[in-house]
């Protein structure tokens, strides 16, 4: 099929999405949410998917939304981590821009839970990986509609989600750097707010810091995986987080996150995380302080810090027990022992890839138990 017959079959494709679904309030979805975050507690996943994007949150009221998808080979890591999260269907899903590691995961997560709303970029790609997404959520009927700069969208009655970027009208975008046109979306549960910005760039995020209600935020999804042409000082100065979340793979061939957004994050003594290091990282709040994987909460100024926030059915394995340790697959008594004298040896562990020095514990191994495991 020709490229041209292919956009333009998309594109009726949208716009006959666009007007079923006529504007942006939710569907009714019927049916409960049998994931929920600890009672008033917001779960925020930084799901580890090599170089790519896919976040997972669960709301205090038992809503799931996930944010992107990582590429096509974390489909079923990304499904696996939802299930064993105890997530059953999703409420909304969006897919920030159509590049291959944010929306190559998007098949298997659409053929394994239901899904109620999807928000789209309204960027068109000619890939087959993006063909094959468009075609599932024809196929399963699944509502679609465009975010756009200004929309507010409905995850249960306790978090809000704000639309700040892409701007423009509701149609299929075509200008530029596909990256530009992502997804960015302010969540705010309380006191905490968190920026997932996708893979929009520094000429993005001056347009859509105009748009920003004036507030800090305390966790920001570093743009594009740590490039240098993103996270720009004068979003660092806006925004002024307290944790950078950087989403890439380790060795990626981009050189992914930057020195330069380094040494920006490190000059705006914003905390960096890396998944490339940690593996998968999870943020719980209860929108006064907010806690990462289960460490001390961090308070924002409200209410006093609450206890240590159990950190959603990951094992952090500084903090695990030996029984803990156990529950992982390939770890027996020994190895459980083992890595609890290597963390006492090394102070904290930063980089889930140290478990490699624990002896016994082999490639395969980590693989294996990397899903399931976190160190901050
Ligand atoms: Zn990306």
């Amino acid at each position: 099929m020709s490229t041209y017959f292919h956009l333009k079959r998309a594109s009726k494709r949208f716009k006959l999405w666009t007007l079923l679904v006529g504007s942006l309030i939710v569907l009714c979805w019927v049916g409960m949410a049998l994931a929920a975050a600890a009672d008033g507690l917001l779960e925020v996943h930084f799901i580890d998917v090599g170089q790519g994007d896919s976040i997972l949150v669960l709301t205090p009221d038992g809503k799931v939304m996930l944010v992107d998808a990582g590429d096509q080979r974390s489909g079923r890591v990304v499904a696996n981590y939802l299930r064993a999260q105890g997530v059953r269907q999703i409420d909304v899903l969006v897919s920030t821009h159509p590049h291959s590691d944010h929306i190559g995961g998007m098949a298997e997560v659409l053929k394994t839970f239901p899904v109620a709303q999807v928000y789209d970029s309204g960027r068109v790609h000619t890939s087959k990986t993006f063909e094959e997404y468009l075609k599932i959520i024809d196929a399963k009927n699944i509502p679609f509609a465009l975010a756009r700069a200004g929309d507010t969208i409905r995850l249960g009655s306790q978090v809000s989600v704000h639309v700040l970027w892409p701007d423009g009208p509701r149609t299929i975008l075509d200008y530029g750097d596909i990256n530009e046109s992502s997804i960015v979306l302010l969540l705010g549960y309380k006191n905490v707010a968190f920026l997932f910005t996708g893979d929009a760039g520094i000429q993005s995020e001056q347009k859509f810091l105009t748009k920003l209600p004036a507030r800090q935020i305390q966790i920001l999804k570093v743009g594009h995986h740590g490039s240098r042409s993103s996270t720009g000082a004068e979003l660092l100065r806006a925004t002024r987080p307290e944790v950078a979340v950087i989403m890439c793979g380790a060795d990626n061939p981009y050189g992914h996150p930057h020195s330069q957004v380094l040494e920006r994050l490190g000059a705006a003594q914003v905390r960096i995380l890396r998944t490339d290091l940690a593996g998968s990282i999870v943020v719980t709040s209860d929108g006064q302080s907010y806690s990462i994987g289960g460490l001390a909460p961090v308070s924002t100024g409200g209410a006093d810090g609450a206890a240590p926030a159990p950190i959603g059915r990951l094992i952090n394995i500084n903090t695990a027990s030996a029984e803990e340790l156990q529950s992982l697959p390939g770890i027996g008594e020994t190895l459980a022992r083992r890595i609890i004298e290597y963390r006492i040896k090394v102070g904290l562990i930063t980089d889930v890839h140290e478990l490699l020095d624990v002896n016994g514990i082999g490639p395969a191994t980590l693989e294996k138990i990397k899903p399931l495991i976190t160190c901050f």
